[in-house]
């Protein structure tokens, strides 16, 4: 038999372990594991390098249109981007929607804009203070392979707040059904307080403070404990709260909750919002204080899976506003992610990058492992590349991480048996991305 492609002599992820093999891939998927020698049409020498599998960046925001911007990363600059950082996976979400009928027109437009994708993606459904009962927007959800559905517990103002009988009837659906309830989670009375209000960016941490997240996350896990439901955290950004969850939920981590944190929480603390041109860095929830940073760290093992929230855009736009709602919030970072937790915690980071995403998100084996049978997304890696940040490939024209020094680097990107990124260089083509769709997921 002729493989299509061989990736050879590299060191093979698998199961926390690194061992000496040759990949082979043929039709899009791996289709042998090997230290033997087949003949294949393409080989690539890794030599050196570590083969990995594809990373999945849970959670992204391509084209997201909130108040009167947009963020500049669409589809195809967002998917190149990741591409660079090795994500042959992304999952984005649809608009919010409170019924079902607004739910198939949110689909079909999202569906529009992420066929020029050059990597593969999923999407999450995306409610807002639904009208539709919970067991159909679940089922319809799932229909269209978004088998996780994702809320918010505040922004009330704008009509976007989920409220607490619902979030209680979907979390006690979520496990019977096979789905998964996604929550940004902030407590909206204490938002409240400063909303609509004169907020500069020095002073956002304070507005959407640490507790308005610990409470939230806390009374969430609990109905989901009491519930047996399937709660994903999204952007986890207090260390407090990584903390609290690790000593008050030990045995529902992985099981009724998963955390999930971007590496922003991991580098950054809220002095850069303070800094002359602080409002490139906003973004909600906020950065927090330098001690929380460090708790954060500390806790780790509470962060189930590495996403970025990436949500770019342009300097002149973040710095057109005064105040924090005058400001579009979200940054870029897709394109680093990896490297900046390996950086800081070497291989542990990999399976949160990866097996762990697509286990909770439903799409494992055929993602997030280098199994015989699984798609052939592999990145090429040299975990020992020094280098500083410069360069990116997302549509901003800045990117916050410019000038960090990390460790380790993506050399290859491969998408279903095919090379996007090649030794440093783009060969991707635009919409040979696919849709990913999840119908089904237990924990
Ligand atoms: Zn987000």
């Amino acid at each position: 038999m002729m493989f299509d492609l061989a990736i050879k002599n590299g060191l093979v992820y698998k199961k926390g372990e690194f061992f000496k093999a040759n990949v082979y891939v043929k039709d899009e998927k791996i289709s042998a594991i090997s230290s033997q020698e087949f003949d294949s049409k393409e080989e690539y020498d890794a030599s050196g390098k570590w083969v990995l599998p594809g990373f999945i960046d849970p959670h992204v925001h391509f084209h997201l249109t909130v108040a009167s911007w947009t963020s500049v990363d669409d589809f195809y600059t967002g998917s190149v981007s990741a591409a660079f950082g090795g994500v042959t996976t992304f999952i984005d979400f649809i608009d919010p929607v409170s019924n079902l009928k607004e739910l198939d027109r949110a689909f079909k437009e999202r569906m529009e804009l992420a066929k020029d994708s050059v990597v593969d993606y999923a999407l999450h459904s995306t409610i807002a203070n639904p009208t539709d009962p919970a067991e159909e927007i679940a089922k319809r959800s799932k229909e269209l392979g978004m088998a996780s559905i994702k809320l918010f517990t505040t922004y009330s103002s704008t009509n976007r707040r989920t409220f607490d009988p619902y979030i209680d009837d979907l979390l006690a659906l979520s496990r019977s059904m096979g789905f998964v309830v996604v929550v940004h989670a902030e407590n909206d009375e204490i938002i409240k307080r400063f909303e609509g209000k004169d907020v500069l960016p020095k002073d956002h941490s304070k507005a959407r403070p640490t507790i308005a997240e610990l409470s939230e996350v806390i009374k969430l896990a609990q109905i989901s404990s009491y519930r047996e439901g399937q709660l994903y955290i999204v952007h986890t950004s207090s260390g407090l709260t990584a903390k609290e969850v690790l000593e008050r939920f030990p045995d529902a981590l992985g099981y009724t909750l998963v955390l999930e944190s971007c590496p922003h929480y991991f580098y950054l603390d809220d002095l850069y919002f303070a800094k002359e041109n602080g409002q490139l860095f906003l973004m909600t929830p906020p950065l927090r204080s330098e001690e929380e940073v460090e708790l954060l760290r500390e806790n780790f093992d509470a962060i189930y899976t590495i996403g970025t929230d990436h949500c770019s855009f342009k300097k002149d736009e973040k710095l057109s506003g005064k105040y924090t709602r005058e400001i579009p919030q979200g940054i870029g970072g897709v394109e680093f992610s990896f490297v900046l937790m390996y950086t800081l915690f070497g291989e542990e980071v990999i399976d949160k990058f990866t097996e762990n995403i697509a286990k909770v998100y439903g799409m494992y084996p055929e993602k997030g492992v280098i199994e015989i049978g699984s798609d052939a997304d592999i990145v090429i890696f040299d975990p020992k590349k020094e280098w500083v940040i410069k360069e990116h490939h997302s549509a901003s024209d800045y990117n916050v991480y410019e000038g960090f020094e990390v460790k380790g680097k993506v050399i290859s990107t491969i998408s279903r048996g095919e090379f996007v990124v090649k030794d440093g260089e783009f060969v991707g083509k635009k919409g040979r991305g696919k849709y990913i769709k999840r119908e089904e997921i237990y924990w």
